[in-house]
């Protein structure tokens, strides 16, 4: 009430850093027809580092945004305060280790239809967080790398008690249905199928009997490169339990395609996954988290039934199932402050969000959104230019930039103090043609 709160003066930073990857440029540089715009040395995306100060006063937040366009050599590593535990000690969630466990879904086989076969915990919460990994120990990538070390202090988080780790296909059945999960229920994402992940992190997720999903390009497979997994090694999880996603034929940038040719990376895609793994995924990723009304409409056309963008928040009940959120997390935004901040957000629900196509179609973008219940205290930052936010009544929210914004991707998050120190959270990428 009127007693400072808790936080005051903390500050977090947001990610949303260079997601996707160098890695990818072996591939790229074949198959991209439209290279120029994103060949900003070896990096495709945007970061940024915001402040939120909060005055003790009232709870009012104040912008004290850094946001910087980052390349792999010039990430900052913003200093990350003290992580938002979120527990307060007021409620101690039950512990819920998963049921829903790789080695459950191994004895089922067929990983595909794993999640109807394994018991899928249930409770009141209708959100829950998903995190995205690509390499595991790989130090000379750090946008898109977790060291060992960081990985460890994440599993130890996640098999610490308050969360359950549930696989990917069963937090979107939960939620898309209308059911609840337990409090803090997280899924983990591992996007590109790299090496490491199959040498150095499934060892570990299988320890702690914790699922993950893997999102496959399948040409990148198929290439043979040996910083990817093979086949034999994508089998191998698929039949330990392991979800298998679909993530293009080619890594591609989906939105610069013409639909024709979107649809072909799809199919063709499938057709490998159907002779390689006797299935097509139906969970997806759109790579660099590109997508437009198009895309989607021939990602949910190829028969999947939930897709994940890379923009950061919580997932829930009334999200778009075909554009749904994830936490990035690498070397510079693996720290453990930001990983709880994260691992115990929540949604800020809001409804008729403009742009509603993910691709602009006009820059500056004219943002906006109307919040399902009133958040004083949200606060706004984009990755590029300066922001200008206008309240109307206590529920819509419109900004403004001072100008157009660079070609790439456009991130912006709004968060907002939710209960126990919890952050509500709602981001958005747009791709910038
Ligand atoms: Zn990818």
């Amino acid at each position: 009430m009127s007693c400072a709160p808790a936080w005051v003066d903390r500050k977090i930073l947001e990610t949303d850093m260079a997601v996707e990857t160098k890695g990818h440029s072996a591939i790229s540089a074949v198959m991209r027809v439209k290279p120029p715009r994103r060949m900003h040395g070896l990096i495709v995306g945007v970061s940024f580092a915001v402040g939120l100060t909060f005055g003790a006063t009232a709870g009012f937040a104040q912008i004290a945004s850094d946001s910087a366009p980052a390349t792999d050599e010039t990430v900052e590593a913003t200093t990350a305060e003290p992580a938002v535990t979120g527990s307060d000690g007021a409620e101690t969630p039950e512990v819920l280790t998963t049921e829903a466990t790789a080695q459950d879904a191994a004895q089922s086989d067929a990983s595909q239809n794993a999640d109807q076969e394994m018991v899928t915990p249930s409770g009141d919460a209708t959100s829950a967080v998903v995190f995205m990994y690509h390499r595991f120990g790989e130090g000379e990538y750090p946008s898109t790398n977790i060291t060992m070390e960081q990985f460890d202090q994440h599993v130890k988080e996640l098999t610490s008690g308050p969360y359950t780790v549930m696989g990917v296909p069963q937090i979107v059945s939960a939620l898309a249905d209308g059911k609840g999960v337990p409090d803090r229920t997280i899924g983990i994402t591992v996007d590109d199928a790299y090496r490491s992940v199959y040498e150095k992190a499934w060892p570990v997720f299988r320890e702690h009997n914790l699922p993950f999903t893997v999102f496959v390009s399948t040409e990148q497979l198929d290439s043979g490169y040996a910083n990817y997994m093979t086949w034999d090694m994508v089998r191998e999880l698929s039949k330990a339990g392991v979800t298998i996603g679909g993530h293009s034929q080619n890594h591609a940038h989906l939105p610069d395609f013409d639909i024709d040719r979107v649809k072909a990376e799809l199919a063709n895609s499938a057709a490998r996954f159907e002779e390689e793994l006797g299935y097509v995924p139906e969970i997806f990723a759109y790579p660099y988290g590109e997508a437009n009304g198009e895309v989607i409409a021939a990602v949910k056309e190829a028969g999947y039934r939930a897709a994940f963008g890379q923009q950061s928040g919580a997932m829930h009940t009334e999200s778009d199932f075909m554009y749904l959120p994830r936490y990035a997390l690498n070397e510079h935004y693996g720290a453990m402050d930001r990983f709880n901040l994260a691992a115990n957000s929540l949604p800020l629900v809001v409804s008729d969000v403009t742009p509603a196509d993910y691709t602009l179609t006009r820059n500056p973008p004219a943002f906006g959104f109307t919040l399902a219940e009133p958040a004083p205290s949200m606060n706004c930052y984009p990755s590029e230019g300066e922001p200008t936010m206008s309240r109307l009544g206590e529920e819509r929210v419109e900004i403004r930039l001072d100008g157009p914004v660079s070609s790439g991707r456009w991130r912006i998050n709004c968060t907002a103090m939710g209960p126990d120190s919890r952050w509500r959270w709602f981001g958005m990428l747009y791709t910038v043609p």
